[in-house]
Order: C-alpha cells, then sequence, then structure tokens
C-alpha cells in the first residue's frame, strides 16, 4: 500500500463537502418538523432477513449490492442498503402499533455493492422519512409535499421535476402482471438473460430494465393504466388533487417502475439533469404491504429517501461557516482571563475561538485566514485595567472596551 487511501467507493467528507452536507440535514429537519415528523435511528446492520425478505432476493439490492457478512457469533447479518426497511423493523420490535400515526424522520449512512463514480458510492447517505399507519391518498401528499418543500428550500424549484406513477392495489397489480407475462413472453428469445429471469419472476421490473433490447420491447409493453381496477384509478386521482392543492407540480410517468418489491398506488421520483448520469435525487413510494411481510400487523405506510451527497452538490453555494471572534490573550494571566470572556461571549450567541501561540502579527494572520470578525487582545495592560483591546478586523480599527461590555459592542457593531 503506497498511499493510505479510503476503501473504494467510500470517502471522507470534511469542509466545504461537510457544511453542504450539514445544510442538506439541517433543512431536512427544519422542514420535517414542520410536517411534525420526529426523528429516529436504528442501527446500520441488521439481520440480513430485515432487508432480503421485503426488498425481494431478485431486486437489484438484494441480487447483488448488499454487503453481507457472517459474525463472529455466527450471525448473518446486513449493512443497511436503505433505510425504510430498518424503520419498519423498529416500528414493529417496539410495538409501536398502539402509536398511529408515526411520523419518522432519519437520516444516515447507507452500503450498496456499486460500481463507484460520481454521485455514486458503495458508502453514501440518505435522508428519509417515513409516515406509518394513514391508508389514504392525502397522506402520500403530504409526505410528497414535504419532499417538494426541502428541494425548494435547498434552492431547486427550478432544477427538479417530480415524476409520479401509480403501482395500484394487489388486484390490479395481478392484472398487469398477467398482461405483462403474455406480452413478453411471445419475444422471450429477445429478452435479456435478466429479464428471461425477472419475467419468471418479477415482470414488472422488466420495465426498469437497462438494457437496450428490452428497452425497445418496453415501448410496446401493454400499459399499466389499463389494468387499474376503479380503486386504484380513485386513490391514484386523489393523490393528483392533493398535490395541486399543495401547488407541487408533477408529471404522470406510466413508466416509473420502482426497482423495490414492496411499493403499492404511488410510486415518485424526483430528478434532474444537473447531477448527469445519476439523476434520481430523491424517491419513494406506498408500501401497504411491507410491515405485514417483515411479521408485523398488516400496517399502511408510505415513505421516500433522497441521497444526501446528490442534493449537496446540487447545491449552487457552498455555506460559509459562522465568522468567528477570536480570543487573543498574550501571557498567562491573560489567557485565563481570556476563558471567562470567551465564555461570555458564547452565553451571548458568538463563535469564539481562542488563539495562544505565537507573536501577534502570526495570531492576526491566522484570525484573517480564519475570516474572524473581531480580535479580542488581552494583555498585561488591559488586565489591570478590566478592559480588552477589541479589534474590528474588516475595518482594521481598534478600542478598548470593558470585559462586561464586548458582547454588546461587537453586536453594536455588527449591526
Ligand atoms: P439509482 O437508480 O441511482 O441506483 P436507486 O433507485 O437505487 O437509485 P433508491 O433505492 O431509491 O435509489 O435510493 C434513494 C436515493 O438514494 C436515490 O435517489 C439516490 O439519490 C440515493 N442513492 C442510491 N444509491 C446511491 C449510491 N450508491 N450512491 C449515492 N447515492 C445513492
Ligand atoms: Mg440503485
Amino acid at each position: 500500500m503506497s498511499k493510505l487511501q479510503p476503501a473504494r467507493g467510500t470517502r471522507d467528507i470534511y469542509g466545504e463537502d461537510a457544511r453542504r452536507f450539514q445544510k442538506v440535514i439541517d433543512t431536512f429537519t427544519a422542514v420535517g418538523t414542520s410536517y411534525g415528523f420526529e426523528s429516529i435511528s436504528t442501527p446500520i446492520f441488521e439481520f440480513t432477513e430485515v432487508f432480503k425478505r421485503p426488498l425481494g432476493e431478485t431486486s437489484d439490492v438484494v441480487s447483488k449490492e448488499m454487503y453481507t457478512f457472517e459474525d463472529r457469533g455466527g450471525e448473518e447479518v446486513t449493512l443497511r442498503p436503505e433505510l425504510t426497511a430498518s424503520i419498519c423493523r423498529s416500528f414493529i420490535s417496539n410495538g409501536m402499533m398502539q402509536n398511529l400515526p408515526c411520523r419518522f424522520m432519519s437520516w444516515g449512512p447507507a452500503f450498496r455493492y456499486e460500481r463507484p463514480q460520481k454521485g455514486r458510492y458503495r458508502q453514501f447517505h440518505q435522508i428519509d422519512a417515513e409516515l406509518i399507519g394513514p391508508a389514504e391518498p392525502e397522506a402520500d401528499v403530504d409526505v410528497i409535499a414535504m419532499a417538494y418543500r426541502i428541494l425548494v428550500t435547498l434552492g431547486f424549484a427550478d432544477r427538479v421535476k417530480l415524476n409520479l406513477n401509480t403501482l395500484g392495489d394487489s388486484e390490479s397489480r395481478e392484472a398487469y402482471r398477467q398482461e405483462l407475462v403474455t406480452y413478453f413472453t411471445a419475444y422471450k428469445d429477445q429478452l435479456s438473460e435478466d429479464s428471461q429471469r425477472r419475467l419468471e419472476t418479477n415482470p414488472l421490473r422488466i420495465l426498469d430494465s437497462k438494457d437496450e433490447a428490452d428497452q425497445k420491447l418496453v415501448v410496446d409493453a401493454p400499459r399499466f393504466s389499463d389494468s387499474l381496477n376503479e380503486a386504484s384509478v380513485d386513490f391514484f386521482n386523489r393523490v393528483q388533487a392533493g398535490l395541486t392543492a399543495a401547488g407541487v407540480p408533477f408529471d404522470v410517468n406510466e413508466r416509473l417502475v420502482r426497482g423495490l418489491d414492496y411499493y403499492c398506488h404511488t410510486a415518485f421520483e424526483f430528478i434532474t439533469e444537473s447531477l448527469g448520469a445519476q439523476g434520481t435525487v430523491l424517491a419513494g413510494g406506498r408500501y401497504d404491504g411491507l410491515i405485514a411481510q417483515l411479521g408485523g400487523q398488516p400496517t399502511a405506510g408510505i415513505g421516500w429517501a433522497g441521497g444526501i451527497e446528490r442534493l449537496a452538490m446540487m447545491l449552487d453555494e457552498t455555506p460559509h461557516a459562522p465568522r468567528p471572534v477570536v480570543m487573543v490573550p498574550m501571557g498567562e494571566a491573560a489567557t485565563v482571563k481570556a476563558i471567562s470572556v470567551a465564555e461570555k461571549l458564547r452565553d451571548a450567541g458568538f463563535t469564539v475561538t481562542s488563539d495562544r501561540s505565537g507573536n501577534m502579527k502570526k495570531r492576526m494572520n491566522r484570525a484573517n485566514k480564519a475570516h474572524a470578525s473581531f480580535g479580542i487582545i488581552i494583555g498585561d495592560n488591559e488586565l489591570e485595567n478590566h478592559v480588552a483591546m477589541v479589534k474590528n478586523l474588516d475595518e482594521g480599527t481598534q478600542e478598548e472596551v470593558a470585559f462586561d461590555q464586548i458582547a454588546d459592542f461587537i453586536k453594536r457593531a455588527n449591526s
């Protein structure tokens, strides 16, 4: 190993990246709170079954992308490839059935063994929202409107598009499945190997195939809308009417099927053209079957996940770190005094750092480099007179200010 590097597909997040990251998380948390969502945090690994069962053995995630291993005790565990299944597991484990509806928001790392490229990593991070309990279409509207508000707050109103589709109820999906099997069976030998397998296991997934030959056949495949029963059509109409009422623009895209097995009714994706190949920034849908599949009481649910890396990349500007006030004590006694003055300034809401080494010139250079707003210089003379020399680093001016007046002085100067 010539140079110590992070493992393939992982990266360190610091400096500007970290500030962009934090902006996404802060916006997510603030908007989520305004919709009544509360934080939940689940372990980053689970028994493999938690993901295998709901996502489906044949999904790309389970068949190719999971980090699964046996731990030292012989348990088979998996680093979470997504948050939804973990949160639903937690809902069941903790008997939250009594507290419906549950509005959960969560963020953190997820892991998928993929070919790393820009916007695609092996350890990436998601913001995630889940609304568990409500079965009515207006609940779908709430969580989509929340996602939209996050994207708008981040400044992406003109750069994201919402694609919306319905996967219907189970009766409609079964009817459509039959249609697809009939259609694709006639062209079986033209399908990719993967899709020939999908024809047996989950023909809906063929619509999602990235293979060229498959895509040609998909163009003329039967349309889902022709297989929807009345209840499913009604559900979809109410979602659309609600989105319009919420002021959320959308396009119906009949080809949108989500990659995971547990979805029904509403499926949606916010896509962008500003990220090249990795165009999906946030996606989700309704998963009424998921909690029962995990072994819980049948419970409706709807949610979404967004990729923090992709959202952070889209930000127009890197947020600034707050400008610090820098304590510059000269001498031992002043250094102790500066500690208490700094705490008082933090009480008053300022960001305060201390620079205790080197001569005055070096310290002032560092303060300017840190984009500090003020330097608070305390030497023996100042100590004697109970004042500090407060230096306005933008103006280049300085003034003696009594220790207990510094906060007010800076506030006035800033206003
Ligand atoms: P894609 O089609 O890009 O593979 P996906 O359908 O696998 O996305 P989801 O499972 O819906 O993605 O995950 C939700 C969001 O998480 C995606 O929209 C994307 O922003 C982000 N995401 C998924 N996989 C990765 C990854 N490997 N690296 C970075 N972000 C990711
Ligand atoms: Mg993927």
